[in-house]
């Protein structure tokens, strides 16, 4: 099981960002309302991730960490109409056979936290108590330090830490509601407090795409039988050049050429701009679009791309047109 497991995190993990990235949408699962990033040299180093979400029972601290142990997949309509963002149960196997993990965790209902060690090659699991308050804190030390050709790969620390960084912009515009800080060797770089309302999620905005974008950005509101987009579109008079391209369905970040087409289709004529920038949320029936196209769950299928493409479009041209009167 140990060589399927580093087999398995040469797909999940490929650097210190695709930990955070695991790491973080588990603590989402849980329900957190806050999760607190620590990195150490790019993540090299040290991933540490803390949060208040559920926590894992002690009897489950084990199973956790091994392979295809997935808590959030219970039938085949829910593979089909997956929303959680974790479903195949091999994250933590699979960082823990890369690095030295340790889980510390406590619910609601234990009186005292647990913590659960696995460290490459090794795979015993060794559970101990802990202190620690309700919710789970995952450190990952010494990433790839049993796969030197990985380790080998890695980028510079400013490199591996930017990837964490952007990684963590497009989960932050999506999920205003969580606060996230994140540290870099004992320094607080991003401190996104919770956005629970529009003020406080354009504050949120500007800290990511910048004021000249945040500013003027035209709201997004648009909502049609089971379709419901939302979000906001750089405004036309307001022609800085951005990389805030964000297109999210059912809440996941999607690459696809779909929505970048809408939009420079819509701004046709409108501004000189290149590639207008956008944060745009699609919530759609998750039976109309296949999400599992890719394993890094980055791209997805619609079942009527046509429709979804020509409503996006219409969406984006009424805001233009109302911003223009
Ligand atoms: P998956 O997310 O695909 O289920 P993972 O390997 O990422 O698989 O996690 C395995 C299991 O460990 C999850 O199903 C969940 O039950 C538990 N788990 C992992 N991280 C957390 C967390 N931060 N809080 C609560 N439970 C967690
Ligand atoms: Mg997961």
């Amino acid at each position: 099981p140990q060589l399927a497991n580093q087999i398995a995190a040469g797909e999940v993990v490929e650097r210190p960002a695709s930990v955070v990235k695991e790491l973080v949408e588990n603590s989402l699962d849980a329900g957190a309302s806050r999760v607190d990033i620590e990195i150490d040299k790019g993540g090299s180093k040290l991933i540490k991730i803390r949060d208040n979400g559920s926590g894992i029972p002690k009897d489950e601290l084990a199973l956790a960490l091994s392979r295809h142990a997935t808590s959030k997949l219970h039938t085949l309509d829910d593979l089909e109409a997956i929303l959680s963002f974790g479903f195949r149960g091999e994250a933590l196997a699979s960082i823990s056979s890369v690095s030295r993990l340790t889980l510390t965790s406590r619910t609601a209902d234990q009186t005292e936290a647990w913590q659960a060690h696995a460290e490459g090659a090794d795979m015993a699991v060794k559970v101990m108590p802990a202190a620690h308050p309700v919710g789970s804190t995952i450190e990952v030390v010494d990433l790839f330090f049993n796969t030197p050709a990985r380790r080998r790969f890695l980028k510079s620390d400013k490199t591996e830490f930017t990837h964490i960084d952007e990684w963590l912009k497009r989960i932050a515009l999506v999920r205003g509601d969580i606060h996230f800080t994140l540290t870099h060797n004992g320094k607080t770089v991003r401190n996104y407090r919770p956005a629970m309302n529009e003020a406080q999620y354009l504050q949120r905005l500007t800290q990511v795409s910048g004021r000249p974008f945040a500013e003027q950005a035209l709201k997004i509101e648009c909502q049609h039988d089971d379709l419901r987009l939302s979000g906001y579109l750089q405004s036309p008079w307001s022609p800085v050049i951005t990389d805030t391209h964000y297109f999210y369905v059912n809440g996941r970040l999607i690459r696809d050429r779909l929505v970048n087409h809408a939009v420079r289709q819509a701004f046709a004529q409108k501004a000189e701009l290149e590639q207008p920038g956008y944060v745009l949320m699609l919530d759609i029936d998750p039976h109309q679009v296949d999400v599992n196209v890719h394993p890094a769950k980055h791209e997805v299928r619609f079942h009527q791309s046509r429709y979804v493409h020509d409503y996006i479009l219409q969406a984006l041209q009424s805001a233009l047109e109302e911003a223009g009167e």
